[in-house]
């Protein structure tokens, strides 16, 4: 399992064993990390994934200025 920072100018990403506890925030800045598409909920399969390899949505956003 990975969680991904949804911080589009953030690369922060850390993969976890099935039962360990996923990080909850970015230690890098401090977003809350997400570990499952937004739209489709499929759990992120790819270190570091920018798109849902299931639906495509994108994961990393640009934060609003
Ligand atoms: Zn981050
Ligand atoms: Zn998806």
């Amino acid at each position: 399992m990975y969680v991904i920072c949804p911080n589009g100018d953030c690369g922060f990403s850390k993969g976890f064993e099935r039962n360990e506890p996923l990080d909850k925030f970015c230690p890098l800045c401090g977003k809350p990390l997400i570990d499952e598409c937004p739209n489709c909920a499929a759990y992120l399969s790819t270190r570091g994934a920018t798109f849902c390899s299931k639906c495509g949505e994108l994961l990393k956003k640009s934060p609003q200025a």
